[in-house]
């Protein structure tokens, strides 16, 4: 089980000790010439020049690709987390996701939990509107029976929310170049499985300066 920000802080310092530069910005407009991304400019009216661009803005990816022409299916999409204590003890219990979507995992001292929404999914719902039925009503229901150890002990301690960035087409990340625009590339989608797949998207294709396998 990986702790996702200690991860992101990790690649984040290793980036620096390589050379590159963090700058804080809000990116709103995609400049182009003769067919090619020449700068971004942001909100703060600071302007970048680029040799290329990664767009890899997470659930607010579309707006920038649309700047570019291309219509990208990806969306932020709430989902809310619970937060729970149980006395079960699951030594190395990875993540585990129930064909009903339910699903949960070691966190800290206990576990996390979630599942899809009820009704509709729809796009930037607000964060603080957790729908704490869910937990009583889909997720302890699944999780209460014995299954891997998780007994009725168990309880919602806590619960927050985030946006998976949601691929609505098939809910995969979408790695690549995009069509047309020869300096502009995407890493974005990923669904709520990002941080299993992040080092790997890293590496992969669009980088135009390794050797390719021979
Ligand atoms: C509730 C929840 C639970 C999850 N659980 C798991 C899990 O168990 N395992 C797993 O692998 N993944 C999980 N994920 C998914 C994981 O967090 C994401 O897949 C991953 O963070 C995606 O990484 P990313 O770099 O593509 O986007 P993000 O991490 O969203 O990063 C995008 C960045 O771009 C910035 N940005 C956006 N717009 C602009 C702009 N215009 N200009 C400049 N910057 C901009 C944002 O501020 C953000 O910092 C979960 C996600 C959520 C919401």
């Amino acid at each position: 089980m990986v702790d996702g920000y200690g991860v992101l802080q990790a690649f984040r310092r290793k980036a620096i000790a390589l050379g590159a530069v963090f700058e804080t910005a809000d990116v709103r407009q995609v400049l182009c010439s003769a067919g090619r991304v020449a700068a971004v400019a942001c909100a703060d009216g600071r302007r970048f020049e680029a040799d290329a661009l990664l767009i890899a803005a997470g659930a607010w990816s579309a707006p920038l690709a649309a700047q570019l022409g291309f219509e990208l299916p990806v969306r932020p999409r709430k989902r809310d987390v619970f937060v729970l204590a149980s006395p079960a003890a699951l030594p190395a219990c990875p993540l585990v996701i129930d064909p009903s979507g339910v699903w949960f995992r070691p966190e800290g001292r206990g576990f996390i939990a979630g599942c899809p929404p009820r009704g509709e999914d729809v796009d930037d719902a607000p964060l603080e509107a957790i729908d704490h039925r869910l937990f009583e009503e889909v997720i302890w229901p699944a999780l209460a029976p014995p299954r891997a150890g998780v007994r009725r002990a168990l309880r919602a301690t806590g619960a927050w929310a985030g946006y998976y960035e949601f691929n609505t087409f098939d809910q995969n990340g979408i790695v690549g170049q995009l069509p047309g625009c020869a300096n502009a590339f995407v890493g974005c989608g990923f669904s709520g499985h990002g941080i299993q797949q992040a080092p790997a998207v890293a590496r992969g294709p669009g980088r135009t300066d390794r050797a390719r396998p021979p």
